[in-house]
């Protein structure tokens, strides 16, 4: 066979640490040999972010929403300690927080699985996305602690000066306290980032908050679910055969460790960040955790939702053998080139997007896996733990059953 050809590049986001190492090899051993690869390449990793003062970042992202799809390799979030390993002239933000804030959007969250390393939870038969909104709430609060007794009011000065007051508490001795927000243009985009996400996956979408509690705040976010939903995307739904559900976290809570999965959980910024944790847990690992970013203007950066795996790559740099799950990168490639292939009107880049996942997990449904997921195994055969290079190598040769080279 003849290596594909494309006609937009991806935008390739390099990273760093164990990763990088692992990025460079899957294009080596699973995609160039066949595909003829074309990505525009930004190099993300600490040092270039640090050459160029962080633009390399912000160019990243601008070239996605030109492009509209990239892909993106863990890279290290600065702190204290980095600042000082890598000789930095400030501690730069994190790529990721970047990224998002110039694209917008909501992050996807969603286990790979696999025959064998099967879910706490027993009858998760597929897969269950978390849609996290990143943005406001108790993330951008501002919060007191009283130490005598006071009144504590809620005061919103509108653009004439016109005040409207509440009372929230009269405080009779010491407390806490706490305002937060959100906008409706960023609750609109994040239910737009939804529909679409559960429309491209085929699959239904829940959508919960505590409304009945919360029955300004949270009913807003209800409210704006629904009218967009009916809006935009009802009809949509219909003919796809899905549908959108609205209830209350705890009635949702309940229903998803009853369910069997194969659904997209919306979630509010906090409730996202906790659960996306509990059921990736659950799931068995975040080295089989893709994430996804999608903008309301319908752009997509795909990535692994581990990090650089820094404990594995100090052993790496001292010469020792490594057993890195590189799944969660390789699949984040698949999911940008089966976008790619979509987008573009290429069908064979999905289909070879569909082998590689598929020459994945049977590799390690045969029994062959790295040592973190060799630790998880309840497979009839015995688990045969790899280091990362030697996985790949059986990867690629069950790919090239499935798609051999010219
Ligand atoms: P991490 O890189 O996700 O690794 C934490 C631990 O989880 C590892 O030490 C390893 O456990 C296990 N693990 C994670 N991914 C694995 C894989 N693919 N294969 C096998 N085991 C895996 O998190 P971290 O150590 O907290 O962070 C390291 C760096 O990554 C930090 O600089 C952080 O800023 C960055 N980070 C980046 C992103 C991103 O770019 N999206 C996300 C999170 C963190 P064992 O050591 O027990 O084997
Ligand atoms: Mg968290």
């Amino acid at each position: 066979m003849d290596r594909i050809q494309m006609k937009t590049p991806l935008v390739e986001m390099d990273g760093d640490e164990m990763t990088r190492i692992l990025w460079a090899e899957i294009k080596k051993e699973l995609l160039e040999p066949f595909i003829d690869l074309k990505t525009e390449y930004y190099d993300l990793g600490l040092p270039e972010r640090e050459k160029t003062q962080d633009q390399v970042t912000v160019d990243s992202a601008e070239a996605t929403k030109k492009y509209g799809v990239a892909v993106k390799c863990a890279t290290i979030t600065p702190n204290a300690q980095r600042v000082e390993e890598y000789k930095l002239s400030q501690m730069w933000k994190s790529p990721n927080g970047t990224i998002r804030a110039i694209l917008d959007g909501t992050v996807f969250r969603a286990p790979i699985m696999v025959k064998g390393v099967s879910p706490v939870v027993k009858n998760w038969k597929k897969p269950i996305t978390i849609a996290r909104h990143a943005y406001g709430d108790v993330y951008k609060n501002s919060e007191l602690c009283p130490k005598t007794p006071g009144k504590a009011e809620l005061v919103f000065t509108d653009s004439q000066g016109n005040e409207t007051r509440q009372t929230i508490f009269d405080f009779t001795g010491p407390g806490v306290l706490q305002g937060q927000y959100n906008t409706d243009k960023s609750i609109t985009s994040f239910a737009h980032s939804c529909f679409q996400y559960a429309l491209d996956t085929r699959q239904n979408l829940w959508f919960a908050t505590k409304d009945t509690i919360s029955k300004q705040y949270d009913h807003r976010f209800k409210d704006i679910f629904q009218e967009v939903f009916e809006a935009a995307y009802k009809a949509k739904f219909e003919k796809a055969g899905i549908e959108y559900f609205y209830t209350l976290i705890d009635d949702a809570v309940a229903r998803v460790i009853r369910s069997e999965g194969g659904f997209i959980w919306a979630c509010k910024n906090y409730d996202g960040d906790v659960m996306s944790d509990m059921v990736s847990t659950a799931f068995g690992s975040l080295a089989m955790m893709t994430s996804v970013l999608v903008s309301p203007d319908g752009n997509y950066e795909y990535e692994a939702a581990h990090g650089t795996v820094t404990r594995h790559y100090y052993k790496y740099l001292k010469g020792e053998e490594t057993s890195t799950n590189p799944m969660a990168t390789i699949f984040a490639w698949t999911g940008a080139l089966r976008k790619r292939g979509e987008l573009d009107g290429i069908p064979s880049l999905g289909e070879f997007a569909g082998k590689l996942e598929r020459a994945c997990i049977e590799t390690i449904e045969s029994g062959v896996m790295t040592k973190d997921l060799a630790g998880l195994w309840e497979g009839e055969t015995p688990a045969r733990a790899v280091n990362s290079l030697d996985f790949l190598k059986a990867v690629r040769e069950r790919l090239e059953i499935f798609h051999p080279k010219g």
